[in-house]
């Protein structure tokens, strides 16, 4: 199984050379394909798996292809449980999007650091990684709109719920356009994230490393 044969095209499979993948991990050669489709996708796997590129390499392709989004209305949401994970994430999208014909603009979003430059720099952003708590805070100062968003990522959903984000999470599942495709992430199914799933997901094709 090699990266060409799951439906990416020469610019992003030329960024994946470069970041030093071989071949794809299971999650990538099942999550990949099934994202370009437009399918909902249940992935039950841990941090190591590889679930980052399976979700950041589609979500690149797709947008590469359709003309940008309007300023201020973010096209791609990933909603992560903390800052570490909100940076590592948007720098997967950085890096493999350096070379695509159409810039995707990604960028990172997160508490316990002043929100002014943040909101400055979010002005044009078709992928946007976000902590809970942050987004809520940028969205109440209008300085994003997600009605117009087409793919949400919950990455990390165990823990997102676990520290406590279930209400936070709640209020921005609110603000998403029904029409969407839906992408989320968990190393565990507990209860919580059982009910997640049966609101968000439809029809996912399940994975599980
Ligand atoms: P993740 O589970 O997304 O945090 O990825 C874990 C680590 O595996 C990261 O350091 C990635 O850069 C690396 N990685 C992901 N996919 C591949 C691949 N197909 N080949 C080699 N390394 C990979």
């Amino acid at each position: 199984m090699s990266f060409s044969s799951l439906g990416l095209s020469a610019p992003l499979l030329h960024a994946i050379k470069d970041q030093g993948y071989t071949a794809p991990y299971p999650i990538q050669q099942e999550a990949i394909p099934a994202v370009l489709k437009g399918r909902d996708i249940l992935g039950i796997a841990q941090t190591g798996s590889g679930k980052t590129a399976s979700f950041a390499l589609p979500i690149l392709e797709m947008f590469q292809k359709k003309a940008a989004g309007r300023n201020r209305y973010v096209r791609a949401l990933v909603l992560v449980p903390t800052r570490e994970l909100a940076v590592q994430i948007e720098e997967v999208f950085k890096n493999f999007g350096k070379e695509l014909a159409r810039h995707v603009k990604s960028l990172a979003v997160y508490g316990g650091v002043s929100i002014n430059p943040q909101m400055m720099k979010l002005s044009g952003t078709d992928v946007l990684v976000a902590t809970p708590g942050r987004l809520l805070d940028l969205i109440e100062s209008k300085a994003v709109q997600l009605s117009e968003v087409e793919v949400l990522v919950l990455d990390e959903a165990d823990k997102i719920l676990n520290l406590g984000f279930q209400e936070e999470v709640n209020k921005i599942l609110a603000l998403l356009p029904n029409r969407r495709q839906n992408l989320l992430f968990s190393a565990t199914l507990s209860g919580d994230v059982d009910n997640l799933i049966a609101e968000l997901l439809t029809d996912p094709l399940k994975i599980t490393i």
